[in-house]
């Protein structure tokens, strides 16, 4: 089938965004910070799965990272990994925890012990059960014909120890992803879907992604104030800049930059789709003049009658890779 679809989540880069903007010393830092780091770790894990996936390209119509909507009952939901097969669809929840882990199924619970010391998290086996009755209603929504739907939990941290009930063998670590898979195709040999509407099947999954992000300020109980501030050097976090022909120099660290000011708009454009007034960027970029400041509205940002919204896709890819 030769078909790997993955999609990085866009609230990867909204997070990036954020803590590029908000000041180090603001007291909601520290909890983005954790919060990023705890989702970049999640992400991680799920492509480092992509070696195994190498192996079922010729089985399976492979999607990572999908972001569905079911309309009517207005649900949107992320799923990890999915694989698409005439026979059954398989949806992996992958997840990175390292520690000793211990699924009380019982309780809908999953415990993590670290050095004598546990930790109480959401259940994945509930959260992947949840998602195939979402997938469920999608395929009817869609009207594709009732396939299996296989809902299990990969754990691709290595060194995590698992301790789950007998009975429930759709919990293992990614090096048993292709076991798992062959022990399916066993399971479940009759064919269900036609090559055309696998066909219409793969076409729709596509069609239907969506990753419109998160709104982190809400998330964070932040005000858009908050990360309003000055640009900042790419390298010392400094927002005292000499503006000069072309590039900006930082007085502190006395690294040049070209596109300070671009990459702090593209930050706000990930975070705020609202229109925002003029004032607000003649304070942003008070080093440039009023009328460098409207040339780069002009290029970035959609006027809508109240004020200016920043649209991410007008910035050039350069602009987001300033590091956190
Ligand atoms: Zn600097």
């Amino acid at each position: 089938m030769q078909h790997t679809i993955q999609h990085r989540p866009f609230i990867l880069d909204q997070l990036r965004a954020l803590l590029r903007r908000l000041p180090v010393h603001h007291p909601k830092y520290e909890e983005v910070l954790q919060f990023y780091k705890r989702f970049d770790a999640g992400f991680a894990g799920e492509q480092s799965i992509g070696y195994h996936l190498n192996f079922l390209r010729d089985q399976a119509f492979i999607y990572q990272g999908l972001s569905l909507e079911l309309k009517e009952k207005n649900i949107k939901f992320q799923v990890d990994l999915i694989l698409v097969t005439p026979y059954f669809l398989y949806i992996g929840e992958v997840k990175n925890y390292s520690g000793a882990l211990q699924f009380d199924l019982e309780r809908s619970q999953l415990i993590r012990t670290i050095e004598n010391r546990s930790e109480v998290f959401a259940c994945p086996v509930a959260q992947v059960d949840r998602h195939a009755r979402l997938i469920k209603l999608w395929l009817q929504q869609h009207k594709i014909p009732s396939l299996p739907i296989i809902p299990h939990v990969i754990v691709s941290n290595r060194r995590a120890q698992i301790a789950a009930p007998p009975h429930h063998p759709g919990i293992y670590h990614s090096d048993g992803l292709l076991k798992q898979f062959d022990r399916l195709i066993q399971t479940y040999p009759k064919r269900v879907l036609s090559k055309n509407q696998l066909a219409r099947l793969d076409k729709q999954i596509q069609l239907s992604h969506v990753d419109t992000g998160t709104n982190l300020l809400q998330r964070f109980d932040l005000h858009v104030n908050d990360i309003l501030g000055p640009p900042r050097c790419s390298s010392c976090r400094s927002s005292r800049f000499i503006p000069g022909y072309q590039t900006w120099s930082c007085q502190d660290c006395r690294i040049t930059t070209r596109n300070a000011h671009v990459s702090c708009l593209y930050d706000i454009s990930l975070l705020i789709n609202e229109p925002l007034k003029r004032k607000a960027f003649n304070h942003l970029l008070e080093h440039l003049s009023k009328q460098s400041i409207l040339r780069l509205l002009r290029q970035y940002a959609v006027y809508d009658g109240k004020g200016y919204v920043l649209s991410p896709e007008k910035f050039p890819a350069s602009a987001g890779n300033t590091k956190v």
